[in-house]
């Protein structure tokens, strides 16, 4: 069984969890959303950033007219768009185009000059839905005195302890899930520093995954990673139907777990384009 596997059961079998109202909501939104892209990519219209409209297009995150400024120079100007409930969007872009300021400012980490982000409907900036997002950033979270293993159990006892999102077994269970998903097991007791770069990228992917995120940011996450471990995080995201926005260089590599690419230039919104159709 997968950490997708998991995700799916326990959320239709943790009855007494409060957030299962939400989950069953999002995952109907999901099914809604599927059919409604497979009928834009049959008449090849595009979907334009207007916002979510209604509890139908349920938006998992909300980007509102978002500069950041540093000094004099813009970083972001004025980006909008969202992104609804199974979505997956990849930011696009050159260097400097400023994906890592936009996803910073998604993931709570930094905040706009100006601009409002929600997530869940409601403003990022609340402890509750912070929970409710996974982020692997350029820089890891990893602890580096700790092995990848200790890194695992801590982070799942944080999330097991703060909201009770996952019950001890359940944690377990799923350590042993994404391990497996990302071929950690080797290196389960090797202190966090000592590991490779990309070795080090897949662990932290593992740990961000472990409280069962209903949002993933994943800024740059094949940079560096060598082809099986691209093929891994590809296996993975394209078969998870989890909310997912991620920042890349590369439209090739977006594409094969995207299926909407919003391409920035110069800190703004250039274009929207679909990266893939739906097979569905
Ligand atoms: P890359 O693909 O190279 O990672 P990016 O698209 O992620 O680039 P950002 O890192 O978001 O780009 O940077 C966007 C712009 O904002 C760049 O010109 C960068 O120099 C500038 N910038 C980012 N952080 C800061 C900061 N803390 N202070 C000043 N300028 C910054």
């Amino acid at each position: 069984m997968t950490a997708c596997d998991n995700i799916d059961e326990n959320d239709e079998n943790s009855e007494n969890d409060k957030n299962d109202k939400n989950n069953e909501n999002e995952n109907e939104n999901k099914k809604k959303n599927k059919n409604k892209y497979k009928n834009n990519s049959q008449t090849g219209k595009m979907r334009t950033s207007v916002g979510c409209t209604s509890d139908y297009e349920k938006c998992v995150l909300d980007v509102r007219n978002v500069s950041k400024r540093y000094g004099h120079f813009f970083a972001l100007k004025s980006v909008s768009f969202s992104v609804r409930a199974g979505e997956s969007v990849a930011v696009l872009g050159p260097n400097g185009a400023g994906k890592t300021t936009l996803l910073k400012i998604i993931a709570t980490l930094i905040k706009p000059s100006e601009g409002v982000v929600k997530l869940f409907g409601r403003d990022s900036s609340n402890a509750d839905i912070r929970r409710r997002i996974g982020v692997v950033m350029h820089e890891s979270f990893l602890y580096d005195e700790l092995t990848v293993l200790e890194n695992l159990k801590l982070y799942a006892k944080f999330f097991y302890i703060n909201s009770e999102q996952l019950r001890r077994q359940q944690a377990e269970e799923e350590i042993e899930a994404l391990v497996d998903i990302l071929n950690l097991k080797r290196w389960l007791n090797v202190k966090a520093k000592l590991l490779s770069y990309g070795l080090r990228k897949r662990a932290d992917i593992a740990r961000a995954l472990i409280h069962r995120p209903d949002l993933v940011i994943l800024d740059e996450p094949f940079g560096g990673l060598d082809a099986s471990s691209r093929e891994i995080l590809v296996e993975y995201f394209s078969r998870c139907s989890k909310t997912l926005i991620l920042s890349s260089h590369s439209v090739e590599w977006a594409r094969k777990v995207c299926e909407r690419g919003i391409i920035l230039e110069r800190g703004a919104v250039k274009r929207e384009m679909y990266l893939k159709r739906h097979s569905a």
